[in-house]
């Protein structure tokens, strides 16, 4: 006996018994984090994640940068930076489990600084070739719409991915939660 009809799968998630969706990580009809032992994370809303970088952008541009770099020290052994610690966000591996403080370092500030470093350096390489302080400045200025750009463009990622990770979530496996004990 062999069946010929073409076969659909359809995962169904253990906690809402709806399809999970396509998404790796999280089920697509009620949002939990599937690999979560205690079915306590539910991935953050897009609006929660832009409200998070508004506020963490909010307080980088107050504190000139350094009451945002002593916030984050205290609040990334939470898994946390300054503007998720506001909106009770949290950074987990993809495995679920918490996101040490050096992987909240990594996302939230190495990644940034290492884009700026390649920025400066790409200013000093072609910088040293520019024939006129005018070319200099109009260098600075190109390669500072580039490094806004690509930022933008890596968090905005967040908006179509299934699990709402960002090019930096990706590249460092990590995922943005909220505990279904601190819902709203
Ligand atoms: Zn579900």
């Amino acid at each position: 006996m062999s069946d010929t009809s073409p076969r659909v799968f359809v995962v169904e998630c253990d906690v809402c018994h709806r399809p999970a969706g396509p998404g790796a990580h999280f089920c697509a009809s009620c949002d939990v984090l599937s690999v979560d032992p205690d079915r306590m994370s539910y991935a953050a809303t897009r609006w929660s994640r832009l409200g998070a970088f508004a506020l963490d952008y909010l307080i980088i541009w107050l504190t000139l940068g350094i009451g945002w770099l002593v916030w984050l020290a205290i609040v990334a052994p939470r898994g946390q930076s300054p503007g998720k610690s506001l909106l009770g966000l949290y950074i987990v591996r993809t495995n679920a489990e918490q996101a040490p403080a050096r992987h909240v370092w990594l996302r939230e500030f190495g990644w940034d600084a290492a884009l700026g470093i390649v920025a400066v350096v790409l200013l000093a390489l072609l910088g040293a070739v520019a024939s006129s302080v005018g070319e200099f400045f109009i260098l600075w200025f190109w390669l500072t719409v580039l490094f806004w750009a690509f930022s933008f463009f890596d968090a905005a990622w967040l908006l179509w991915d299934r699990d709402r990770q960002t090019l930096h979530d990706k590249v460092l496996g990590t995922l943005v939660v909220e505990r279904s004990n601190e819902r709203r």
